[in-house]
């Protein structure tokens, strides 16, 4: 088992000081399933004692009535987990809440460490024994192990030792401490909901509890609730920001306020400057939703051409569904997307998606369209091509599955069969986005990764992808 390789999407939830907090921590992780839709976990607090309950499944799957109600306390944390390589498993499900010399602590955690394997390494070495095959246990071990005497301080110490993506939020027997990583990867949110305080992985989901948004917990700080109050603290040195670009692509949720950018807006002008940049001589504009939706309608408002609905996705693939046989496997993207013959037939269609990774589900998509009558097909991508893993907490498998990593845009656009290919370049992202082409990570378009995956053995000097030995496919979210 490669530890290192664990790959995994999170969102994070805390409300602090409201009656109901495990029902209001179960609507925020809702709104936040997007991240995560592996496994689910609350862990609320009820005068200094911590409980929790977790399991893999959906939100609404991992709870009902009874566990909501059994979940009694005025603060809660909880997390989303969508591991897709290395196996997630039951145990591996957060918020961890374990016991040690100083009472409980539960930790959630959002992000990857790229140094978790060589610290795993050096805590075994010392006895450590581990129960999950999580980086984030190592952050617990390494608290635990700090000789450092303040809970604070062996915070402090132990989340200097690491590297990479990490957004955390951690329960004590009296204070909740959110902590981002000084690179500020992913993204996270302070807010309030009457009195009670509220972090969040997304602002989409403190506005959905009906709270406010108060602003970014910004990258490197750490800010300590106690007694109804909020402490701020930046213990850590300053690199560069390196905020996710692939949150505003595809991943935080339209909705949200990601890195201090409108999501939506920003997806909608993606959309126009690959219009600007790529236009098609075409009839209709079809996005593939939802990851395609408002990327299609920039590029329908500058093209002039109609944006319509050719591709429907289902509402009702549950994740009970069991995977298709080998002889059946073709019918996966159907069950989720159907092709509107009556919209598609005869026309030529300019389709917006806002990613290849594979290219498997364009390359479906594509199929189901010319088979529902349509005359040409020309494939319109608002990001780059994807020529590398994420190293920093976006599921991506390994870089030679990565279509654009095996072939150029002439040959993918060959073996996706459509009429015309264009990605968006990287100097028109930065466009989108009002980056300079400094403050992001953009590794997964350029190659320039911020920090290198170390392991404990001597394939260190290979940046390995996650899941070098695991060939399961990521779950998709169209
Ligand atoms: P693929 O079939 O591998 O090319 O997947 C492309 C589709 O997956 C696009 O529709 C994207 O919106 C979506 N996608 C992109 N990145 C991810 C991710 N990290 N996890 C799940 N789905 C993704």
């Amino acid at each position: 088992m490669n530890t290192g390789s664990l790959a995994h999407e999170c969102g994070v939830f805390a409300i602090v000081g409201d009656v109901d907090a495990a029902r209001i921590c179960y609507l925020g992780l809702h709104a936040l399933q997007h991240r995560g839709q592996e496994a689910a976990g609350i862990v609320v607090r009820h005068d200094g004692a911590l409980t929790g309950h977790k399991g893999e499944g959906l939100v609404h799957e991992v709870f009902d009535e009874t566990h909501l109600r059994a979940l009694q306390g005025d603060t809660a944390i909880g997390h989303v987990r969508y591991a897709t390589y290395g196996g997630g498993g039951p145990a591996n499900a957060q918020p961890f809440l374990v016991q040690w010399r100083e009472g409980q602590i539960a930790l959630a955690h959002n992000g990857n460490l790229t140094n978790a394997d060589v610290l795993r390494g050096e805590l075994e070495d010392r006895g450590a024994i581990f129960t999950t095959t999580s980086d984030s246990e190592v952050l617990l071990h390494l608290i635990a192990a700090s000789d450092q005497r303040k809970l604070i301080n062996r915070l402090v110490d132990a989340l200097r030792r690491v590297e990479g993506a990490f957004c955390l939020i951690l329960a004590t027997a009296t204070r909740v401490i959110a902590v981002r990583d000084p690179w500020g990867f992913r993204p996270l949110v302070l807010g309030k909901r009457g009195n009670a305080w509220v972090v969040a992985s997304e602002s989409s989901a403190i506005e959905f509890v009906r709270g406010e948004v108060v602003r970014e917990v910004e990258p490197g700080e750490m800010v300590i609730i106690e007694d109804g109050t909020v402490e701020s603290i930046r213990p850590f040195q300053r690199p560069a920001r390196r905020a996710c670009i692939f949150e505003l692509v595809y991943f935080a949720r339209a909705d949200s306020t990601v890195f201090g950018r409108d999501v939506h807006a920003t997806r909608v002008r993606m959309g126009e400057i690959l219009a600007r940049d790529f236009p098609a001589k075409a009839d209709i504009v079809v996005p593939v939703p939802d990851s395609g939706t408002p990327a299609a309608l920039g590029f329908s408002r500058v093209s002039g051409l109609p944006f319509v609905h050719g591709l429907l996705r289902s509402q009702h693939v549950g994740r009970t569904f069991i995977e298709p046989t080998q002889r059946i496997r073709d019918f996966g993207v159907r069950l989720k997307l159907t092709a509107v013959r009556s919209v598609v037939e005869g026309k030529r269609v300019v389709v917006v998606d806002d990613s290849i990774v594979r290219g498997t589900t364009s390359q479906k998509i594509v199929r189901m369209l010319r088979e529902a009558g349509a005359r040409e097909v020309h494939l319109r991508i608002s990001s780059p091509p994807m020529t590398g893993p994420c190293h920093y907490g976006i599921a991506t498998p390994r870089a030679d599955e990565l279509v654009a990593a095996r072939l150029d845009v002439a040959r993918t656009r060959a073996f996706l069969d459509v009429e015309s290919l264009a990605y968006l370049s990287i100097d028109a992202l930065r466009e989108a986005v009002g980056s300079d082409g400094t403050g992001y990570c953009e590794a997964c378009f350029t190659g320039d990764y911020p920090l290198k995956p170390q392991r404990r053995d001597d394939s260190a000097q290979v940046p390995l992808p996650f899941g070098a030995e695991d060939t399961a496919e990521p779950r998709r979210r169209i």
